[in-house]
């Protein structure tokens, strides 16, 4: 198998900045898994397809043409970079992930990335259910205030006014309900992943942390200028 940086964690525990910092550093392929489910969800309700109705989002996932890549999200041609990132598209996404038709998809489509060459793959069951075997597993944390005040602050999320951090934060504690009480892969923590808190770290100091963790980890195969 090829390279696989596994990162998992909570929504708002910084995932995205760092996998997309990390892998750039690498020179690795960057995959936001989130943003794969969050695509199917906006494509279903595109379509007029009830957001519950599993065989019919899973026809959508099944169909899908997905182009990732840092900072642009296209499905089935559709460029939903900035419309999948809206309160609305939280829930709907997080309702399509319970879908074990819809996970069982995704996942092949996820595995079929890594098979290309390597990956920095971030969302919440990459190291437990897609990659088992990545080279390198982290889970992501931080406390549930730091992760509602960085999702308010984050413009490509919709909430931008300083006064809607309650709303975030309760928003946020139920969607995180429903990703670690699910049947189908919930979140949860790899036991050999490597766990860390970014609560009042900044983005710039976990970044070095991971690489750090993964060059020890690779040792000399992978050299330092992000050569592959
Ligand atoms: O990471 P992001 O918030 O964009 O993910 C959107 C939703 O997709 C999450 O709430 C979660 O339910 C789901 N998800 C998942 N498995 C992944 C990535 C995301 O279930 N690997």
């Amino acid at each position: 198998m090829t390279k696989v940086l596994a990162i998992d964690g909570p929504s708002g525990a910084g995932k995205g900045t760092v996998a997309r910092e990390v892998a750039r550093a690498l020179n690795w392929t960057y995959v936001d898994t989130g943003a794969m489910y969050r695509a199917v969800a906006w494509k279903a309700r595109h379509e007029a397809i009830q957001i519950n109705d599993e065989d019919r989002v899973a026809a959508v996932a099944d169909a899908a043409v997905f182009e990732l890549d840092f900072d642009r999200v296209v499905i089935n041609g559709y460029d939903v970079t900035r419309l999948i990132r809206t309160p609305d598209m939280d829930v709907a996404a997080a309702t399509v992930a319970r879908m074990p038709s819809v996970r069982r998809l995704l996942v092949a489509r996820q595995r079929d990335y890594a098979a290309a060459g390597p990956v920095v793959m971030e969302g919440r069951d990459i190291g437990t259910v897609v990659f088992p075997d990545a080279t390198v597993k982290l889970y992501l944390d931080a406390t549930p205030e730091e992760r509602a005040s960085r999702r308010a602050k984050d413009p490509t999320h919709g909430f931008s006014r300083a006064g809607e951090i309650g709303v975030v934060a309760s928003a946020l504690a139920i969607r995180d309900r429903l990703d670690r009480t699910r049947q189908a892969s919930p979140l949860t923590r790899a036991d050999d992943a490597i766990l860390i808190e970014t609560t009042g770290v900044p983005a710039r100091d976990v970044v070095a942390r991971v690489l750090g963790i993964v060059r020890e980890r690779l040792g000399d195969e992978t050299p330092t200028d992000g050569r592959r």
